[in-house]
């Protein structure tokens, strides 16, 4: 028995002995890189600066990018740092074990100077050497671009894998769709990338398993990109003269993966939080929200607290961060938790993470009046929606399209309304859902992209036109033709694009009939939801730094073989062109360096 307790004692010690903490993890990497020649350098704003066309840092390489395009780094060619990031994009998979809103990205650089021979051998030295992760080279599986049309397999990473040890059955070859990144924009750099699966199975992986075939076995916590071809305007890719590599690292699976815990929420940097969440909650049998909640007010309390912090709001960054906080406390009424519970999540999140990101020590004041303020603006919402429940118990029931408005107006989940003992009409509840998505979804979507304030007919009018313009102008002066800026008002449309020089009156000329005609075509505009990777596959315009398979919405204004203009696009527009009356050119006129500008009106 004493025998028995002394091991125990001796195995919890040993335990804790070898877990690594997120600080000695950031530390680990960044040491190990900069023991291999890379310069350490600070993480970025979470808001970023200087690109309009993204609401948050996604990735560790966001804050490079002018640098993977050419521009030098003062810290020199080949980097490293740990970035934090927040993906709206994941929200619809956070509560399962892998995915946060807000995480942090452990990543390395080379500008042009190593490519994958070593990067591939960095990430498996990091990951399996005693000295570094140590981690189980059975565990590990690998994932390669597959090759098409395009570009060929990736060979050299296939060949450099098996040569560190890795056996052909763990390698999966994959297509462009998870294989493979870029280019930012119609033209420039992109090229395949190698990502690192963690086996989170039962003991080790069969012969037969690896992240291709045997998908929930395998948690992807590395990926290393790699830049090597340039698309063209004409569609054809080109190997690069100089290539870069970008890895990304997730800090918080692989916390999970080198310490043996099923979720990222028993990691040091998120459990504290967690537990607090777990500890309020009355229900605690709904696990999933309570990570919800643990997620959502520790992204809360970053982008609050970030050096460019913003506060709640009905706009851009401002809605994400008002979302997030009323999505928790909705959870936590799902839970039990009743009173006044955000400002003291904030709290234990900022002592969390004061000592790594002294911005939420300085913004603790910031953060935490701002919690306040949210739940007790949020609380009178509720309140209200609650007084209206209370009139129609009396009467014991209530129609579809009221509960409808209980749900979207104050937040009450269908189910909670039918638990205060009314009789709902569910099925025109659920009409009337079906009914506002479309409608909401264009709403939440132009909130996300900021911009186009005004919704008049005429306003949707000249913005689709601008799509036209846009199409027109590339048909007629060529692909170098890039939106450098767009600006909308129910008089009259703006149109900022990259072109050299002038144009002459004949150029003008044939895109103003080139715009007529696509309206006397009376084209269709319909849109889908796509992945970045979709999205740039079908040749639609736009701005690509969202990266990383985020979902973007894509206008095409034509159909089959008749497709006018395809391009990534909150919306909203007209149904058909036929809608948009005539269009003339005001005025084309310089606007900066390398960039016009046309002024055109509907009439
Ligand atoms: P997944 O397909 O699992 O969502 P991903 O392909 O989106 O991952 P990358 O965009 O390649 O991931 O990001 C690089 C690394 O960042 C991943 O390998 C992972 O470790 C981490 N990561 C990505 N998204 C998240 C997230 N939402 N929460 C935590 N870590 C993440
Ligand atoms: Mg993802």
């Amino acid at each position: 028995m004493v025998a028995a307790l002394l091991l125990d004692f001796i195995l919890i010690f040993v335990k804790i002995e070898v877990m690594i903490t997120a600080q000695q993890l950031r530390e680990k990497y960044t040491t190990f890189f900069a023991s291999k020649g890379h310069q350490i350098i600070d993480g970025a704003s979470l808001i970023p600066e200087n690109d309009p066309s993204v609401l948050f840092t996604t990735a560790g390489m966001h804050p490079l990018v002018p640098f993977l395009l050419g521009s030098k780094h003062p810290s020199g060619n080949k980097l490293t740092s740990c970035q934090r990031c927040i993906r709206t994009g994941d929200i619809e998979e956070v509560g399962d074990d892998t995915h946060l809103t807000f995480f942090e990205m452990l990543g390395n650089w080379s500008l042009g100077d190593y490519f994958k021979d070593d990067a591939i051998e960095y990430s498996w030295e990091f990951l399996t050497s005693p000295k570094w992760l140590n981690i189980n080279p059975q565990k590990i599986g690998i994932t390669v671009f597959a090759g098409d049309q395009d570009a060929s397999v990736d060979e050299e990473s296939v060949n450099k894998w098996l040569s560190l040890g890795v056996p052909q059955h763990k390698i999966a070859y994959l297509p462009k769709e998870n294989n493979w990144w870029g280019p930012a924009g119609q033209t420039g750099p992109c090229g395949p990338d190698t990502e690192m699966f963690y086996y989170v199975g039962d003991g080790l992986p069969s012969e037969n398993s690896n992240p291709g075939n045997d998908e929930s076995n395998w948690v992807e916590i590395w990926n290393d990109v790699f830049m090597q071809y340039s698309k063209e305007a004409d569609g054809s890719y080109f190997a690069l003269a100089q290539k870069n590599v970008d890895t990304g690292m997730g800090l918080e699976r692989t916390l999970a993966v080198i310490n043996g815990y099923q979720t990222i929420y028993e990691t040091d940097v998120v459990k504290p939080i967690y537990d607090l969440v777990y500890s309020l909650a009355q229900d605690k049998s709904n696990l999933k929200a309570i990570r919800i909640i643990t997620d959502h007010l520790r992204a809360a309390t970053f982008i609050i607290g970030d050096e460019r912090g913003v506060i709640p709001s009905n706009t851009d960054q401002g809605y994400v961060v008002r979302r997030l906080i009323r999505s928790a406390i909705r959870r936590g009424r799902e839970v039990g938790i009743v009173n006044s519970f955000i400002p003291a999540i904030a709290a234990e999140t900022i002592k969390l993470y004061a000592p790594t990101y002294n911005c939420l020590k300085q913004n603790q004041q910031k953060i935490l009046s701002e919690f306040s303020i949210e739940e007790e603006k949020f609380k009178k919402v509720l309140d209200r929606g609650e007084e209206i429940i209370q009139e129609y118990a009396r009467q014991g029931s209530i129609d579809g399209v009221t509960a409808f408005k209980l749900y979207s107006t104050y937040g009450f989940p269908l189910e909670e309304i039918q638990r205060s003992n009314i009789q709902v009409d569910a099925e025109q509840f659920f009409a009337e859902l079906k009914k506002h998505q479309e409608l909401s979804r264009q709403g939440a979507e132009q909130k996300f992209k900021g911009g186009l304030a005004d919704n008049s007919e005429m306003v949707t009018k000249l913005h689709t036109a601008t799509h036209l313009l846009h199409a027109a102008l590339r048909k007629v002066l060529g692909e170098h033709i890039a939106q450098k800026g767009s600006n909308i008002t129910s008089e009259r449309l703006r149109f900022d694009f990259s072109h050299p020089i002038k144009l002459t009156t004949d150029e003008l000329t044939k895109v103003e009939k080139l715009v007529n005609e696509a309206i006397q075509q009376k084209l269709a505009v319909s849109w889908q939801e796509l992945s970045v990777e979709k999205a740039k596959e079908q040749g639609a315009l736009g701005l690509f730094n969202q990266k990383y398979g985020e979902l973007v919405k894509v206008y095409t204004v034509g159909k089959d073989d008749r497709i006018f203009s395809r391009e990534i696009c909150g919306g909203p527009h007209v149904a058909n062109t036929g809608e948009l009356g005539h269009f003339s050119i005001l005025k084309e006129e310089a606007s900066s360096a390398g960039v016009r500008r046309i002024k055109s009106i509907l009439k």
